[in-house]
């Protein structure tokens, strides 16, 4: 039986890169050794680093004001490196706080400086992404998170990210699991992160893209490992970075770009209306979240009788649908459909919520 992967992360991947992957463990590149065990000061590895950096930033469409750096730690590194680079006693940094992942943000750069929190869905479980907010005139900056991994909801923008904020001052964006699943005016943005494993690699790797114009104003001495500057100085390997998963993130950034990011947006698209038609059109599922808010990566959904969750649990699981088990917080079921989700995956799913709902009804 095939098995088709739902995972939240990590999660799936395209075919090509696992094959690809599976050649460098073996031999890489003609060295006559594993990737595994090569130096990162190789002009190999050096190859793939920059390759890596380079195409990121062309899939973005950023220009050299921005730097790409691939760090180790994860996103959640991320929430505490972004406010030591930027944020001081002196500043305040704006959060919205629409998810576990975007709380645990917030709640990291309070060690920093002041935060203001200008709108919190948490009250409602994280049901919504809240549309009225209280910014401040000045800030140090807005940290966003695009798509709320473990509540299914991601902001979908009617207007430039920057206009649809109303702010002046720097954008930061969270996007550890939409990123490059749709074509978004990136260089609106002034910091992007995410954490490799939902939608450009696996995990240890993590992908930073900032604006160097940011760097160097806060009051305060830095950690070597942390500090953007010296990161960029050193050209993301100011210590052994991680070659495997920096590799699988190069693979898949070639993956992307060869599909092309509108073809890969419409076939999200496609996907993520496919499953929410399903749900809406069932007497047994239903959605959990606003649906202008609806996620096209992570979809959540719970029966309307809780006594049926375990039983179609293990109809998914003899089915071969894994990876379906919703995040603890929110219950029920989340199917992951990144990128390399193809269509007859989503199809499959389909199929068998339908042919659950014949054997109950
Ligand atoms: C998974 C996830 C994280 C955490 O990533 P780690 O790499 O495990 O630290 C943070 N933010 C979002 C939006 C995520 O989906």
């Amino acid at each position: 039986m095939t098995k088709i992967n739902f995972y939240s992360g990590p999660a799936i991947l395209p075919q090509e890169v696992l094959e690809k992957t599976k050649d460098a463990i073996t031999e890489f590149e003609n060295t006559g050794f594993s990737l595994l065990e090569i130096s990162h000061r190789s002009k190999e590895f050096v190859a793939v680093m920059e390759g890596a950096r380079s195409l990121t930033k062309e899939l973005m469409g950023l220009n050299d004001e921005y730097e790409v750096l691939f760090l180790q730690g994860g996103a959640s590194t991320q929430f505490y490196s972004i406010p030591y680079n930027l944020l001081d006693e002196t500043k305040t940094g704006v959060y919205l706080d629409t998810g576990t992942w975007a709380h645990g943000a917030l709640e990291q750069a309070k060690l920093f400086g002041n935060v203001n929190v200008a709108a919190s869905s948490k009250d409602s479980n994280y049901s919504f992404i809240p549309k009225q907010w209280n910014m401040p005139e000045q800030a140090a900056y807005l940290h966003i998170t695009t798509n709320n991994t473990i509540y299914g909801t991601q902001y979908h923008f009617n207007k430039s990210p920057k206009e649809y904020f109303g702010v002046e001052y720097p954008l930061i964006a969270d996007m550890s699991s939409d990123i490059f699943s749709r074509i978004i005016p990136f260089a609106d943005f002034d910091l992007i992160y995410a954490g490799a494993q939902k939608n450009m690699g696996t995990s240890g790797a993590t992908m930073v893209a900032v604006k160097k114009s940011l760097l160097g104003k806060v009051n305060r001495n830095i950690p070597s490992m942390v500090d953007y500057q010296v990161q960029i100085a050193n050209g993301s390997m100011k210590n052994t970075p991680g070659v495997l998963p920096v590799y699988v993130s190069y693979l898949t950034l070639q993956w992307i770009k060869e599909k092309g990011l509108n073809n890969i947006e419409q076939q999200n698209n496609t996907k993520a209306a496919m499953l929410y038609e399903a749900i809406d059109n069932s007497s047994l599922f239903k959605g959990t979240v606003a649906k202008e808010d609806r996620s096209k990566m992570n979809v959540c959904f719970v029966m309307e009788d809780k006594n049926l969750e375990p039983l179609f649990a293990q109809y998914a699981k003899e089915n071969g649908l894994i990876g379906l088990e919703g995040h603890r917080s929110v219950g029920g079921f989340r199917a992951s459909i990144y990128n390399a989700m193809p269509l007859s995956g989503v199809e499959s799913l389909i199929l068998a919520m339908k042919e659950f709902e014949k054997t109950k009804s």
